[in-house]
């Protein structure tokens, strides 16, 4: 096995890192980042200088204009792209449009490519409504929201929460089910422009986390009309695409998340470096240095898992156990590197003028989405007891 960084990545990941600390960072003080994501120009001034750099969408198909990066290779370059939580906002490398835009590469008919794929690939962006205040949520099978067949087209009815950069999305990928013809009943797919005024912003969520852009939204379709050439794919497979979705989706999100993971456990080992307490530098107590070498563990562990899974989808495999897995030690990995952080960092972890106190908030959520852990482990027990009843016969 082969665990070195290929030689291409080694410099896209440092120009990555140099970028990040260089041009993105200083806009973490930027009033124009508030609490519900950065603004929409602040956003475009970051892709501008992304773009300068040769580090926009650097995971999008070359056609338009990504570096077509595998799975593996993302690995190392969103890791450097989550030190700073505006960073994947810059490089346009965030969820959910990063997510659709895999999606889209693998689903979208040629006419999608171009109406929707090729703008999103140029800094436009997206949303993704499938959680529902009142049906799917952590058991997508409750979709509430309906497709009623309707001359050759369709007409979406339903209510969406948590709905990750609604507002100044260009279009919107909508889970809903089938309402009569042959695919009764099926889940699917839909895109629609956000202009249509059939889709409603009904307001701004107020979440611990502060770094998508757009914020996340409660929002609804009152009898929107969409043609057969709306449907993403084919009707009924939108169990099928969410999962086409999911995987590579949920590890970014690792990858991301580790970076800032990290750059938690850098300001706390910087401290731990300098601040004293009874007669010696923090780190140099046992517990404190325990937080940081578990960190330090943590990180590692993470890292091989989530890579190893990426290695398994740029084989062609699903990799839908070790993706599951991947993002359950990740989520909670993370988590305790970045509590650990605030702990060894006193009071100062809590306060905002370092950026530990904004990452620990961020990655609460991530624990929940793309699956809660409990779902995860649910999901993998229930293959390991189907094995051993297997095993027994
Ligand atoms: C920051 C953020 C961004 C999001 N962005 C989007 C988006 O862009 N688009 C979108 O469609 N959705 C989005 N979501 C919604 C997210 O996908 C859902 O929150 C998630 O799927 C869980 O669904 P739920 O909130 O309805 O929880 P519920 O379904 O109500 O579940 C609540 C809890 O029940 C427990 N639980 C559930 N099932 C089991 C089980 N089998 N065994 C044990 N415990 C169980 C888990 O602890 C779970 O956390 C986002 C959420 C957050 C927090």
């Amino acid at each position: 096995m082969d665990f070195s960084t290929p030689d291409h990545i080694q410099d896209l990941v440092k120009r990555t890192r140099t970028f990040i600390a260089d041009e993105i960072i200083p806009y973490e003080k930027d009033p124009r980042w508030g609490e519900h994501g950065p603004s929409e120009d602040l956003r475009a001034e970051m892709n501008a200088k992304a773009k300068a750099a040769g580090l926009f969408a650097p995971h999008a198909p070359k056609e338009f204009g990504g570096l077509g990066l595998s799975h593996l290779e993302r690995s190392w370059v969103f890791e450097e792209a989550g030190y700073s939580l505006l960073g994947p906002s810059a490089m346009h490398c965030g969820a959910p449009d990063e997510g659709n835009i895999h999606l889209l590469n693998e689903v979208a008919s040629p006419e999608q490519r171009e109406k929707y794929l090729k703008p999103l690939c140029q800094g436009a962006r997206s949303c993704f409504a499938m959680t529902e205040p009142d049906g799917a949520g952590a058991d997508p099978t409750m979709l509430a929201a309906t497709a009623k067949v309707d001359g050759n087209g369709y007409v979406i009815n339903g209510r969406k929460w948590f709905i990750t950069g609604a507002k100044d999305s260009t279009f919107v990928i909508i889970m809903a089910k089938i309402e009569g013809g042959p695919h009764d009943g099926e889940a699917t797919m839909f895109l629609a422009p956000m202009d249509d005024p059939a889709i409603v912003l009904e307001s701004q969520m107020d979440t611990l986390d502060t770094s998508f852009a757009g914020g996340h939204w409660n929002m609804r379709f009152d009898d929107l009309r969409v043609d057969a050439d709306a449907v993403l794919g084919a009707p009924g497979a939108g169990f099928r695409y969410a999962q086409v979705r999911l995987a590579p989706a949920r590890l970014t999100h690792c990858m991301r998340w580790l970076g800032s993971a990290r750059r938690a456990h850098d300001t706390a080992c910087d401290y731990a470096n300098t601040r004293m307490a009874f007669g010696q530098i923090l780190g140099k107590h046992e517990g404190v240095g325990f937080m940081l070498a578990d960190n330090e563990m943590d990180m590692r562990t993470a890292r091989l898992s989530l890579q190893q899974a990426s290695w398994l989808l740029d084989q062609g495999d699903r990799a839908a156990e070790e993706s599951s897995m991947a993002k359950v030690q990740c989520s909670e990995a993370i988590w305790r590197i970045v509590d650990n952080s605030v702990q060894v960092l006193g009071g100062a972890g809590t306060s905002a003028h370092l950026p530990v106190e904004r990452i620990f908030r961020e990655v609460r959520g991530f624990r929940i989405y793309d699956g809660p852990s409990e779902v995860h482990r649910w999901s993998l027990a229930r293959k390991a007891l189907k094995r051993a009843a297997a095993r027994n016969g």
